[in-house]
């Protein structure tokens, strides 16, 4: 079975509610003879009521709003953290086409004669090294931040010991490597801003999340 990811901290109980409140419905999905585009825009409707903003049309809008309202919420001296934003547009848009899928096979399963449908139409790609499919987390010409951002905040460390040394520009910028920078930010990254922000992850403020399936990507 093709695997779908959840969106952090909105669990099966907040989707059942939005469901049986009968304000949105997501009949569109699972169904193949809708557009794409015509799914897409009942999801993010779907999924704005999930997040509190019911009446948002427009991914990038709703993020901007649960960022600004997770904002009135902390202490100054605390950011929110990503993953509990909406995904962005574009990876968003990915997470529909492979949650359509999966609800048209699902659709299907009693049909003598199924739709033949092909994943790598819906945001999976095909890794023929390996013989599997794996989830598009952004097309390949959509770029993760503005230009601008990635030049500013990104380290080109690339030892196997990275970010260990002055010459490290997150380290000079006291800022945390991320996944821009040459060392990706992980465990082998020896910048201590970083350590500290891996820390500070894991704090278990974890909701259900298991909303539509078993984790298979990340957010973007
Ligand atoms: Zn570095
Ligand atoms: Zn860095
Ligand atoms: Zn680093």
């Amino acid at each position: 079975m093709i695997q779908v990811s959840y969106l952090y901290g909105i669990g099966k109980g907040k989707i059942l509610k939005v469901l049986k409140s009968g304000t949105h419905d997501l009949s569109k999905l699972g169904n193949t003879h809708e557009h794409n585009d015509s799914v897409v825009s009942q999801c993010v409707s779907f999924t704005a009521s999930c997040y509190g903003q019911p009446g948002e049309t427009d991914m990038t809008s709703l993020r901007y709003k649960v960022w600004t309202n997770k904002m009135g919420n902390q202490k100054l001296n605390s950011a929110p953290k990503l993953r509990v934003l909406p995904p962005t547009k574009a990876a968003f848009e990915q997470h529909v086409h492979r949650a359509h899928l999966q609800t048209a096979i699902w659709r299907s399963a009693l049909d003598a004669d199924p739709p033949d449908l092909d994943p790598v139409k819906f945001g999976w790609s095909r890794n023929t090294n390996v013989n599997k499919l794996e989830p598009i987390a952004l097309d390949a010409d959509v770029s993760p931040a503005p230009e601008s951002v990635l030049k500013m905040i990104k380290c080109g460390c690339s030892s196997t010991s990275p970010c260990s040394t002055s010459r490290c520009s997150c380290c000079t910028a006291r800022i945390s490597c991320s996944a821009f920078c040459a060392c990706h930010g992980d465990n082998d990254c020896k910048n201590p801003q970083t350590i500290s922000g891996v820390m500070d992850e894991d704090d278990g403020d974890d909701a259900d999340t298991g909303a539509i399936g078993e984790g298979g990507d990340s957010d973007a």
